[in-house]
């Protein structure tokens, strides 16, 4: 098994080149106040204002803080959690929804992601969620138009509303973040969830080990963020731990990649003997979808201790809170 040869970890995340305005460009290079495009650059306060307004999101009694909002689901990639919940936030808040699917429209005919954002403000969206295969891909619209662009999930490099949500459902059930122990458990080379997850917690005091064969968590996985731990023992990794985030493998994300899944299963599966292992309080998560049998059984699946429906639950508050902050109706 050979370790990804990506030279670096971050090199999943391209730089593109600095846009010139023009008549036809009007671009302004910085994102519109509100857009949410990861994690890594926000600030601490600006993440506790997300996560103390989620609290005060409830989806079925909720003000319509975006009465006649415009709002666009952009997908280029499968989603079916994401998606639902962004939906059932941006819809309780009283706002306009429409999706677009890659399949269907204008991008299987060739058109470019700023075209197609050029086509979507003119017809009046006000706000674009977005979801795409290629890290970057938000940014790229958010410096095009001017409109907030959320974004969903970027190929490899992040998942902001995914660590939020998760952040927002540690603290259901932890006092707080400072001085937890989280470990992260599988492919988290190919994981937007596990970047942004790292970003959030660390910058709260979290002590994140990451766990997996060096395929998919190679030693520079570390250098993410100052203070990872890496392991490839999985007993060594849950023993005392508070939190655990267990992954999905990626099989769209391997193309070229030779690993075996029974290897995997053996080696790093989490059964409910490891569970043992953690803390007796601690919460087992996922950000789905869960491969039962594969990453975890399903007795840990469905066990006390995971939490991983819960997140589900909470994705709709603190996508309402995304929304809301990002059309400036963040009350
Ligand atoms: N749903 C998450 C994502 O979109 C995790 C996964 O697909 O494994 O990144």
């Amino acid at each position: 098994m050979q370790p990804p040869s990506t030279p670096a970890y971050h090199a999943a995340f391209p730089v593109y080149p600095k846009n010139k305005p023009s008549k036809n460009n009007p671009a302004k290079n910085h994102p519109v106040r509100g857009s949410l495009l990861g994690i890594e650059h926000l600030e601490a306060y600006e993440i506790l204002a997300l996560l103390q307004l989620a609290r005060r999101m409830n989806p079925v009694k909720a003000r319509p803080l975006l009465r006649n909002k415009r709002i666009v689901f952009l997908f280029y990639e499968a989603s079916t959690r994401t998606r639902t919940s962004f939906e059932f936030a941006a819809k309780s808040l009283g706002a306009i929804t429409t999706l677009v699917h890659a399949s269907g429209s204008s991008i299987e005919k060739g058109e470019s992601i700023i075209d197609t954002g050029y086509t979507l403000r003119a017809v009046g969206a006000d706000c674009i969620v977005m979801r795409h295969p290629s890290a970057g891909a938000p940014h790229l619209m958010a410096r095009h138009l001017d409109i907030p662009i959320i974004n969903a999930g970027d190929g490899m490099h992040e998942h902001p509303s995914q660590a939020l949500l998760d952040a927002f459902t540690i603290l259901k059930h932890k006092k707080s973040l400072k001085g937890l122990q989280a470990t992260i458990i599988g492919d988290v080379f190919h994981s937007r969830v596990a970047r942004s997850a790292c970003h959030l917690l660390t910058k709260f005091g979290v002590k994140i080990t990451l766990c997996g064969p060096p395929e998919f968590v190679p030693e520079v996985a570390a250098t993410l963020v100052p203070g990872l731990r890496v392991t490839r023992h999985l007993e060594d990794a849950i023993r005392g731990t508070d939190v655990i985030m267990l992954l999905r493998v990626q099989t769209e994300r391997l193309a070229g990649q030779k690993i075996s899944l029974q290897d995997y299963v053996s080696r790093y599966q989490m059964t409910a003997a490891h569970l043992k292992l953690a803390r007796r309080d601690a919460l087992v998560m996922h950000p789905g979808p869960i491969i039962r049998g594969l990453e975890l059984t399903a007795d840990v699946a469905d066990g006390p201790q995971s939490v991983i429906v819960d997140e589900v639950h909470n994705g709709v508050p603190m996508r309402m809170a995304i929304l809301a902050r990002a059309l400036g109706r963040a009350k």
